[in-house]
């Protein structure tokens, strides 16, 4: 170990690396400081079930790290990383044994929605041919738009709920739940105004890059990371749990990938009460409830496109979704919750053994709940894969306090680095000019609490090194 860097990063999940693979390349001396025994934060991979058994114990399918403007200019490939695309990137089971996917092509989805197929095509066709104009505005601080028109627009339709945007583009149910399927990656309740915002990315993801995942795991995403990182001169030291900067070496800047909270906690950062009291009041969103499976077989979904779907959305009713997502929000759990499911290994023979199966999902919980969700997990999917009980092998749960365990960033269960409401949406930590930057000149944060959130994409990252070059370099 050097005794002097430029810039030392605490956390290597996807932004912490991101933002010490960018200062590294630079020409600048970076190391990273990673308190758990493997690196990735919450992009890991785990023997959670049974031995042979591959699961992502966090982030699974990564539209964002594929498509990430940062991320796809580095030589991750030859790094060992390879990419899986699924024959269809998400579908979505209906009551009634019938579903709609969401395919690369815009037309072949829309189709499937009946009356509604103008109005399907019409909202994504534009988002999709103008994406590349509308993803640098997108992933990065609030500012000077580079295309203020192509953003304008994209406001209109984003800043409204997802309720709203459903009412006013789809006239049947099935086409509005379809669209709250990926809406309800928000961790909002569908009401809440720039829920619908998450919907029209992800779903445009879908269509312009597909939902791959790495193959073998979402470790080997940051595998292939942290061998170009090192290829460059980066170093990591795992098993480094700060308390105090003075823990670290001497360094120019300190970048850190944790939310406030943890960061507040920080002994010697020297920030001021005005700015801690701020920091102090960020918002945490919901919790999630986690339940990996070993099968004996694919979850047998009645619906073909179901099988034949990377990830399954799953929530039979508008009401029903609504209500799921609402009621977190007030301390309260729906017996049928919106469960998200991504099944791998239909795709990615390495992730069991042969001829046997994974299946990852979650459910969205109130903040710090701590219950068993799995039966209603497992009685959600079983409506949409009559007999899927009968092929689990073994599970693993685990809950918002083993998740916050397994990653000191998952406050309370919460994914995403703290709540991505319209007030914390383009703004976090705190409203500022640059919301990388701290009153200490030489700290800075780089974690999913920064714009542009949650998601494994490298952009805050990738934003907080660019601030850093940018004020000292
Ligand atoms: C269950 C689950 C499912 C998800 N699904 C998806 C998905 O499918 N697709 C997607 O794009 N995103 C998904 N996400 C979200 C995504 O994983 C996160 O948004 C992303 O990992 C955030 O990256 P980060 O670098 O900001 O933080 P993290 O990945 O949380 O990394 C922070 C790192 O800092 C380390 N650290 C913390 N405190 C200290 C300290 N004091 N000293 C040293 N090191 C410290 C931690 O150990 C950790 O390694 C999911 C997350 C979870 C938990």
């Amino acid at each position: 170990m050097s005794l002097s860097y430029d810039a030392i990063i605490i956390g290597s999940g996807s932004n912490g690396i991101s933002a010490a693979i960018y200062l590294q390349q630079k020409g600048l001396k970076t190391a990273i400081f990673e308190q758990a025994a493997n690196p990735g934060g919450s992009t890991r991979t785990q023997e959670l079930t049974l031995p042979g058994f591959k699961h992502d114990v966090g982030s699974a399918i990564l539209p964002m790290g594929f498509g990430s403007p940062f991320l796809r200019s580095l030589p991750l490939e030859e790094h060992g990383l390879e990419w899986i695309f699924p024959e269809i990137p998400y579908a979505h089971p209906f009551s009634d044994g019938s579903a709609h996917a969401c395919y690369t092509d815009i037309r072949k989805t829309a189709v499937q929605l009946g009356d509604d197929e103008a109005s399907y095509f019409n909202l994504f066709e534009p988002l999709v041919k103008d994406w590349e104009k509308l993803e640098n505005d997108l992933l990065g601080p609030l500012g000077i738009p580079q295309h203020p028109l192509d953003f304008m627009k994209f406001g209109l339709k984003a800043l409204p709920s997802a309720k709203l945007l459903a009412k006013h583009y789809f006239k049947n149910e099935k086409s509005r739940i379809f669209f709250y399927g990926s809406a309800a990656h928000s961790t909002l309740p569908l009401n809440s105004l720039a829920s619908a915002s998450f919907g029209l990315v992800l779903s445009t993801m879908a269509h312009k890059y597909n939902w791959p995942f790495p193959k073998g795991g979402a470790q080997n995403f940051i595998n292939s990371m942290l061998s170009y990182y090192t290829s460059i001169g980066g170093e990591l030291h795992l098993e480094k749990n700060i308390t105090q900067l003075d823990e670290l070496p001497e360094s120019k800047t300190y970048l850190f990938d944790l939310t406030p909270k943890q960061l507040l906690k920080i002994k010697g950062t020297d920030f001021p009460g005005l700015y801690r009291k701020r920091m102090d009041s960020f918002k945490y969103g919901a919790g999630v409830f986690k339940v990996d499976w070993a099968l004996s077989e694919p979850i047998p979904f009645t619906n073909e496109k179901c099988r034949k779907a990377g990830t399954v959305h799953i929530g039979f009713s508008e009401e029903e979704m609504e209500n799921s997502e609402q009621s977190i929000h007030q301390k309260n759990m729906t017996q049928t919750p919106y469960v998200l499911v991504a099944q791998h290994s239909i795709f990615d023979n390495t992730r069991a053994p042969e001829g046997q199966h994974t299946a990852w999902a979650y459910c969205h919980v109130p903040n710090a709940n701590t219950e068993d969700f799995s039966k209603i997990i497992e009685d959600q999917i079983e409506r949409a894969a009559p007999g899927f009980k009968d092929c689990i092998l073994k599970k693993s749960t685990m809950n918002s306090a083993q998740l916050n365990a397994f990653n000191p960033n998952i406050i309370g269960g919460d994914i995403n680095g703290g709540k991505q409401d319209i007030t914390q949406l383009f703004t976090r930590p705190i409203a500022k000019m640059s919301p990388y930057s701290t009153p200490n000149p030489r700290i800075y944060i780089c974690s999913s609490s920064t714009p542009p959130g949650g998601g494994v994409h490298g952009m805050c990252g990738f934003n907080a090194a660019r601030a850093v070059e940018k004020d000292h370099f």
